[in-house]
C-alpha cells in the first residue's frame, strides 16, 4: 500500500519534471501541473486496466494462478485466490465428512430414512430401500406415508407420539414367508425426522416359539400331574385294599416316570443348545454303541409286547463295522437310541425292526433303522423333528413318548455335521437314518 503511494508520488514528480522541462520558461508552473495531470490520468488508466483484469479473472473462476502479481490489484487478487482456495478446502472437507457419514448410515444393518419437515424423503439407505421397497430414482422427495401404505404405520405417523416404535408388516410379507418390521421415528433439526427400521421377523418368530414351547411343556407336565394328584386324593380319601393300593401306586409311578422322561429330554435339548460343538477328541466304537442300543431295545420291546399279549417283535441288529465315530458319546447314544426306541414303540407286536450301519463309497457311514410299523403320511414328515409334534398322539403317550425324541436326534445330527433322513409311507413302515461325514469316521484301533 505504502509502496503504491510512493510510486504514485514519484510518477507525479516525474510528470511535473517532464512538464517543467518541456514547457516554455514563463509557463513552467502550468507545464508542471499539466505533467502531473497527464501522469495521474495515465496512472488511473493503468490502474483501471489492471482492475478490469482482476475482475475478469474473478468472474471466470480459475483460481489456480493470479493474473497480476504486483501492486494493489496483485495483492487483492492473491488474497482473493487464497480465500477461494481455503473455502474450496473447507467445502471438500465437509463434503468428505458428509460422504463418510452417509457411508456409515449406508452400512447400518437398520433401515435409515431422513425426512424433511413435510415428511418427504430426503435420503435413505439400502436397507430401508429393501424394507419399504424404495427406489432412489423415483421416490426421493415423495411423502413417506404415500409410499408405505400400512395402516399401523399411517396411524403411528399421524399419531405424533414417537416415544416407542411400531411393528408393521414388511413389504415382502406373505403367509409362507412372514416379514415384520419395527419402525421408530425420531425428531431432529428443525421439524425433520429420522426413521429407523429393523427386521424383527426372526425375533418375533423366536418369541412365538418360546411361548409355544412354554405352553407345550406346561401342558405336557400338567396332564401327568393332574392324574397324579387325582390318585393321591383317592389314596387319601378312599379306604382301599392292598391290591387296589398297589395298582394305584403303579399308575402313579407311571405318571411320575412320564414327567421324569420329559424333564430329562428337556435337559438334553438345553444341553445340546448350550454346549460347544463336539470336536474329534472323543471316539465311540460302532460295535459298542450298537451293543448298548440293542440291549435297550430288547428290554423296551419285551416291556411293550409281553409274551401273553401276542407275538413278539422281531429285532434284527446287523453286526456293526469295526469303525469309530468322533463326537460326544452321550449325544450319539441318545440319537441312535431314540430312533431305535421309536421303531420299537410304533411297530405293533409281530412286526420287525431292523437296524445296522452302511459304509458308503464316499467314506460316510449311515446308521439306519427300518421298521414294518404303520408308516407316516408325507405331510407329517417335514414336521416330525419339531418339538412336541406327534402324528400318533395316543401311541406316543402310551409308550412313554415325550414328543422330543426326533428333535433331539436332529440336533445331535446337526452338531456332528450329519444328516437325518426319513423315508416313510403309510402301511409300508419307515426308515430313519443318520449319515455321518467321512471326517468323523476312522478304523477301530
Ligand atoms: P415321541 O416321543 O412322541 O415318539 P418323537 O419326536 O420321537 O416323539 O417322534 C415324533 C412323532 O413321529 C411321534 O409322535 C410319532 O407319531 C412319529 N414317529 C416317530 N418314529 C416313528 C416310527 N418309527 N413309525 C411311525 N411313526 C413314528
Amino acid at each position: 500500500m505504502l509502496l503504491h503511494l510512493i510510486l504514485f508520488l514519484l510518477l507525479q514528480i516525474l510528470g511535473a519534471v517532464i512538464g517543467i522541462w518541456l514547457a516554455p520558461e514563463d509557463l513552467q508552473i502550468r507545464g508542471g501541473l499539466a505533467g502531473m495531470l497527464v501522469m495521474g490520468l495515465l496512472w488511473v488508466l493503468v490502474d483501471f486496466t489492471r482492475g478490469l483484469r482482476v475482475l475478469h479473472w474473478l468472474r471466470n473462476g480459475d483460481v489456480s494462478d493470479v493474473p497480476l502479481k504486483l501492486g494493489l490489484w496483485g495483492e487483492a487478487a492473491e488474497r482473493a485466490r487464497r480465500l477461494v482456495r481455503q473455502r474450496e478446502h473447507e467445502t471438500r472437507d465437509s463434503d468428505r465428512r458428509l460422504q463418510d457419514f452417509l457411508a456409515a448410515l449406508q452400512a447400518s444393518p437398520n433401515g435409515v430414512v431422513l425426512l424433511d419437515a413435510h415428511g418427504r424423503i430426503e435420503w435413505f439407505n439400502q436397507t430401508a430401500a429393501q424394507h419399504f421397497g424404495l427406489d432412489s430414482g423415483r421416490d426421493l422427495l415423495q411423502h413417506m406415508v404415500n409410499l408405505v401404505r400400512d395402516p399401523a404405520f399411517t396411524a403411528y405417523v399421524s399419531g405424533g407420539n414417537y416415544q416407542s416404535s411400531v411393528v408393521m408388516q414388511g413389504r415382502a410379507h406373505s403367509s409362507a414367508h412372514p416379514s415384520r418390521l419395527s419402525v421408530h421415528l425420531h425428531d431432529y433439526g428443525e421439524g425433520r425426522r429420522l426413521l429407523l427400521s429393523r427386521d424383527v421377523t426372526m425375533f418375533e418368530q423366536a418369541e412365538a416359539m418360546r411361548r409355544d414351547f412354554v405352553a407345550n411343556v406346561s401342558h405336557e407336565i400338567r396332564t401327568p400331574l393332574t392324574v397324579l394328584s387325582g390318585f393321591v386324593e383317592t389314596l387319601q380319601t378312599l379306604p382301599l385294599d392292598a391290591t387296589e393300593r398297589a395298582r394305584y401306586l403303579d399308575l402313579m409311578a407311571q405318571q411320575a416316570g412320564r414327567m421324569q422322561s420329559l424333564v430329562s429330554d428337556l435337559l438334553m435339548l438345553s444341553r445340546l443348545e448350550g454346549s460347544p460343538l463336539p470336536g474329534a477328541a472323543e471316539w465311540s466304537s460302532l460295535p459298542a454303541l450298537m451293543g448298548q442300543v440293542e440291549q435297550e431295545a430288547q428290554v423296551l420291546s419285551a416291556v411293550l409286547n409281553p409274551p401273553m399279549t401276542g407275538p413278539a417283535q422281531t429285532l434284527v441288529f446287523e453286526p456293526a463295522p469295526a469303525r469309530e465315530l468322533a463326537g460326544r458319546p452321550s449325544e450319539l447314544h441318545s440319537a441312535l437310541s431314540n430312533l431305535v426306541s421309536n421303531a420299537v414303540r410304533y411297530t405293533p407286536a409281530g412286526g420287525e425292526v431292523r437296524c445296522g450301519w452302511l459304509m458308503l463309497e464316499d467314506g460316510r457311514v449311515e446308521f439306519y433303522v427300518q421298521d414294518s410299523g404303520p408308516g407316516i403320511a408325507p405331510e407329517h414328515i417335514p414336521r416330525l423333528t419339531e418339538r412336541f409334534y406327534r402324528v400318533d398322539r395316543s401311541r406316543s403317550r402310551d409308550t412313554g413318548g415325550t414328543g422330543l425324541g426326533l428333535a433331539i436326534v436332529k440336533h445331535v445330527a446337526q452338531r456332528h455335521g450329519a444328516e437325518l433322513h426319513i423315508e416313510s409311507s403309510p402301511g409300508k413302515g419307515s426308515r430313519f437314518s443318520i449319515l455321518f461325514p467321512a471326517s468323523r469316521v476312522r478304523q477301530l484301533s
